[in-house]
């Protein structure tokens, strides 16, 4: 790292103003901050209910420890920062409510908190025959932290809800807490890439005065969604010679709006604002959306199908594409467009500890391939848009050369439904001829917060409509929009549960720094040959994405946690699940996806296993303090006299000098895993939440009408000129990071496209110099 640290700015990329007067009466407003006010609690001396001097000194002592902050008077206003102080913070919760919870759950949040204002009603809920926010701050965090274990579940789930929207929103948007972790909102010494210059297809505004005229669009190949697959599908389709239009609903941000700023970004990135919340709420889901779709927000990890899940795709499900030549040529040939591979990694402390720790537990492990064009990268901001354009995503790659290849591009479409001709082939298939769907323009000054019209618009396909809107109801709610009878769409989501273990440790890691994800342990992959099991990786290190999955057991407790952030390394626990869940359309807003997924027993005991083997690893590196991101495990603090050097613990593994250092064989350590190893028998606590951040399945690719929505060259059955080319037609889930997979899917799929209408298939890729 050079020794000159120099930070940029970003663009500014503003949000789009909302109108919030209505959401929350004002007693709603003054029970709401009343309860997140608790949960990131002012914590000063001067309050009538102050924590006790030693506990403020103490907090104080152990986050000057963690951070070398010497500035009291930052100190003082990090602890007295309440989540309300912040204005941001309560424009992002009206946002939130307002636009991107869906209305059962704001109606249900409300009636809660209506019941919390009313005294009698209050007390079914608290004990207290008094409205929560008349009680004292240490009455409402007794009242908060005694939800978290009730029997009844209502108030677990209560728990869970105020508790991950509070921690979410606060970390996006203190404007103290950036400054005590020294955390750079861009990265150091970044400096922004160039980008391609798409040309976007401008839809012009209706004459006043007249009515709704849809614009309309001609072109061969309408490809919806320009993420991951439809962006490869229109590189390969565009070669061939056809005109291919790429409708996506997102808008495209040029790199120097990227990272973008980590309110701003959930929003104008990612799918309903940030996080998509299973309908427990136990689910918190991450999806790309906007240009480039998951592309634009993935972390470069670019590991190819394994034969033990091939063979069960080609089997089970009678694809023999999966086992063929053909599937291996695709997954070679968008590695080798994107430039994947291993040789420019530098590993990030958090990447290298996974390594270094598996090997001295012997555990199989290795560097996972980036797409980052065979060059070094650096950035670890990747969640929010990569300014640098070193990740060779969908922008960098694919859509640049589908442009090259004549590929014209709309954003700001909302596709609302395929269509079809009038008539039906002779054998009663449905013929697609293109979509329908709302246009929204950019404002005046080329953003989206502005002034900006809308108009509907159609576009004819004279080949074929490609759908490419993602597995996360992206493409099912579209298909089941547009008349798709087939009793698996929307069935067989699978997600990839996640759940996280932190390390602290005795020196700086600043986490945030590097590529996020480049090594993987492999050794538990595969439990007992049953082709399920789990991964570990390393996961994003941004504060908002991160701190928000730490437990929560009082106000200051979690804000003394936060700050220990940049000595912190996080990793995931990744199963490939055996179970699955399925998405469906909001009984309100049919546009809104909603998720039914719980996380199943045998799939929780294998994330537990990975936990274990996470927590040796943190161990056996040095962690001071081991954190599970699962509720009701609680960490393990290693004694203070134990040096915790790696290679001090290394030497107490090897037999060498060990001095006062603990090995793995430390009772205490043991005593605490053993409580760990019992959720590898028993499945994970029955609140433990999980995250995600891979989608597939919903329209599964198979063999039969009766068993599948699509066949397998992508056609939806029982319709002509109408794919599905996305990561929804996995027939499984994955069990590695389903880019390649989901590419090559698409590659094969387009190919098949441009054989069937008799043009010269591109065997040829494009290469990673794009
Ligand atoms: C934070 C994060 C990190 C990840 N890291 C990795 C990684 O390192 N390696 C890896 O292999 N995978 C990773 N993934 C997963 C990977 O990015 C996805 O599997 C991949 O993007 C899926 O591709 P897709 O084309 O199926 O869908 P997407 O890339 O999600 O694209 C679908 C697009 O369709 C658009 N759309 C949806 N509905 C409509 C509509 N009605 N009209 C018009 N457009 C619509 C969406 O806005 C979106 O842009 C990550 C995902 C996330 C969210």
């Amino acid at each position: 790292m050079s020794s000159q640290r120099r930070t940029t700015q970003q663009s500014p990329s503003p949000l789009s103003p909302f109108q919030d007067d209505q959401i929350l009466t004002d007693s709603q407003w003054t029970t709401l901050a009343s309860i997140v006010d608790t949960i990131i609690s002012p914590e000063t001396q001067t309050s009538g209910e102050n924590p006790k001097k030693t506990q403020l000194k103490a907090a104080v002592d152990t986050i000057k420890h963690n951070t070398n902050v010497t500035d009291e008077a930052l100190l003082s206003e990090y602890l007295a920062e309440s989540a309300t102080s912040c204005p941001e913070f309560r424009e992002a919760i009206h946002r939130l409510l307002a636009e991107q919870i869906h209305t059962q759950g704001r109606k249900e949040l409300l009636s809660v908190l209506d019941a919390l204002t009313n005294a009698r009603t209050s007390w079914l809920l608290t004990g207290h025959l008094t409205p929560f926010a008349q009680l004292s701050l240490r009455q409402r965090e007794k009242v908060i932290q005694s939800w978290a274990t009730a029997r009844l579940q209502i108030f677990r789930v209560l728990f869970r809800t105020f508790n991950d929207m509070t921690k979410a929103y606060w970390t996006r948007t203190s404007p103290t807490l950036g400054r005590v972790l020294s955390y750079p909102y861009t990265p150091i010494n970044h400096s922004y890439g160039k980008g391609f210059d798409f040309p976007f297809v401008v839809f012009p505004p209706l004459p006043q005065g007249s009515t709704l005229v849809p614009a309309t669009f001609e072109t061969d190949v309408l490809i919806i969604g320009s993420g991951c697959t439809g962006a490869v599908a229109a590189s390969v389709i565009a070669r061939s010679g056809l005109e291919v239009l790429v409708a996506e609903k997102g808008y495209h941000w040029k790199p120097n709006h990227l990272p973008m700023s980590e309110k701003n970004g959930m929003v104008h990135l990612f799918a309903n604002g940030g996080v998509t919340l299973s309908d427990t709420g136990k689910m918190g889901i991450l999806a790309g959306s906007c240009f480039g779709g998951g592309g634009t927000v993935n972390w470069s990890a670019s590991l190819q199908l394994q034969p033990f899940v091939r063979q069960e795709f080609a089997k089970k499900h009678n694809l023999p594409y999966f086992e063929s030549s053909a599937f291996q040529h695709d997954m070679d040939a968008v590695c080798e467009t994107m430039g994947v591979g291993t040789q420019a990694i530098k590993h990030n402390p958090g990447n290298q500890m996974l390594l270094d720790g598996a090997k001295k537990l012997g555990m199989k492990a290795k560097p996972v391939p980036q797409n980052t064009g065979g060059e070094a990268h650096q950035c670890g901001y990747c969640t929010l848009g990569c300014g640098s354009c070193g990740k060779k995503g969908p922008t960098e790659s694919w859509l640049p050369d589908a442009a090259r290849h004549g590929a014209k591009f709309v954003e700001g479409f909302q596709c609302e439904k395929v269509i079809f001709a009038a008539d039906k082939t002779q054998d009663g298939k449905q013929i697609a001829i293109g979509a329908q769907g709302v246009w929204t323009s950019r404002d005046e000054s080329g953003g989206v917060s502005g002034k900006v019209y809308r108009r509907p618009v159609t576009i004819y396909a004279r080949r074929a409509v490609v759908v490419a809107a993602g597995a996360l109801g992206g493409t099912a709610l579209l298909l089941e929009r547009s008349g798709i009878q087939n009793p698996h769409l929307g069935k067989h989501l699978k997600l990839h549960p996640v759940n996280t273990l932190f390390g602290v440790f005795d020196r700086d890691i600043m986490p945030w720094e590097g590529g996020i994800l480049t090594s993987v342990v492999t050794e538990y992959e595969n439990i007992n040959s049953t082709g399920y099991g789990c991964k570990l990786e390393c996961v994003t290190m941004l504060p908002s994405m991160v701190l928000p999955l730490m437990q929560w057991k009082s106000g200051l407790e979690w804000k003394v946690h936060a700050a220990k952030f940049k000595r912190m390394a996080g990793w995931i626990s990744l199963a490939r699940d055996e179970g699955e869940g399925e998405v469906y359309a909001d009984p309100v807003d049919k546009y809104r996806v909603r998720v039914k997924y719980d996380t199943s027993k045998s799939d929780q005991k294998n994330i537990a296993v990975g936990l274990v083997a996470l927590a040796k690893i943190a161990f056996v590196e040095g962690a001071r303090e081991i954190h599970v991101g699962a509720a009701g495990v609680p960490p393990f603090i290693r004694r203070q006299s134990v040096r915790t050097s790696s290679s001090a613990i290394y030497a107490s593994q090897t037999g060498g000098n060990a001095g006062d250092t603990a090995s793995i064989n430390d009772p205490e350590f043991l005593q605490w895993l053993s409580r760990l190893e019992l959720l590898a028998v028993n499945g994970l606590p029955g609140d433990a939440g999980q995250v995600s951040a891979h989608q597939m399945g919903t329209a599964r690719m198979g063999s039969s009408p009766t068993n599948s929505v699509v066949n397998s060259r992508g056609a939806v059955w029982n319709t002509q000129s109408l794919f599905v080319a996305d990561t929804s037609v996995f027939p499984g889930a994955s069990g590695v990071n389903p880019m390649i997979t989901g590419m090559a899917i698409a590659r094969g799929i387009a190919r098949g496209i441009v054989e069937d209408l008799g043009l010269p298939s591109t065997q040829q890729a494009p290469t990673a110099k794009l």
